[in-house]
């Protein structure tokens, strides 16, 4: 749960992007509810605070982003959460999404191969009272096998193609929002893991960073 004090900054600016998201096509009120509950200038640095509230990608440091809150709000709507799911995010980069995830009740495992990133998200985590998700630093194409299976896994970075080791931790049931490079350019991938093995469907174009990682498809 958000700290109320840390809600009332912003308050404002924070219910134009919940419309904003509303207006896109988002229509998951737990999703919309999470946007308004997380206070996203606290996962931008300072220089760039004044745009927290505004529907674009901002640097968060080491040639990194957090992405368009549109871009989240569609990954958080396919992800079709409704609390107690065990979720990997492999990319935290600047935590706002794993605070998106914790607030929608998930059980949050996620990876940053940036050790500064993950330090700074834990940081912000903890001081909004969410110091419950569990991070770690590394390679997050090879998954987190010991915390496996997953309901929802989250890729925030763009894959060569849908890293096998992350299908192989798919709960029966579960679903995979993956951006994939394609001949094309980039497109986001819906993976569920179904009785008959894996399902793959494209869903939107994507632009996101590379996944930089040893894990091969
Ligand atoms: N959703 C994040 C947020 O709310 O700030 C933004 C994620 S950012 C677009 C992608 C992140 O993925 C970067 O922080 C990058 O360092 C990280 N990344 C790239 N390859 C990775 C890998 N193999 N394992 C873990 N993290 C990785």
């Amino acid at each position: 749960m958000v700290a109320g004090a840390v809600r009332g900054a912003y308050r404002r600016d924070r219910r134009r992007l919940v419309e904003l998201l509303r207006a896109g096509g988002i229509e998951d009120l737990a999703v919309l509810h999470a946007f308004d509950a997380v206070p996203r200038h606290l996962f931008v640095p300072e220089a760039v605070t004044h745009r927290a509230y505004e529907d674009v990608a901002l640097p968060i440091g080491r040639d990194q982003t957090i992405s368009r809150p549109a871009v989240h709000a569609l990954h958080l709507s396919l992800a079709g959460l409704r609390g107690g799911e065990n979720v990997l995010e492999v990319g935290t980069g600047s935590g706002y999404q794993t605070a998106l995830l914790a607030t929608l009740g998930a059980r949050v495992f996620s990876i940053e191969r940036i050790e500064a990133l993950s330090a700074l998200a834990r940081a912000r985590l903890t001081a909004l009272g969410l110091g419950e998700v569990r991070l770690r630093v590394g390679d997050g194409s090879a998954g987190w096998p010991e915390e496996a299976p997953f309901d929802v896994i989250l890729v925030g970075a763009a894959a060569p193609a849908v890293p096998e080791a992350l299908r192989e931790q798919m709960a029966p049931g579960g679903r995979m929002v993956v951006p994939v490079h394609t001949p094309s350019g980039q497109r986001l991938v819906l993976v569920r893991h179904v009785e008959e093995g894996w399902s793959q469907e494209i869903v939107d174009e994507a632009r996101f960073v590379p996944l930089i990682g040893e894990g091969r498809p």
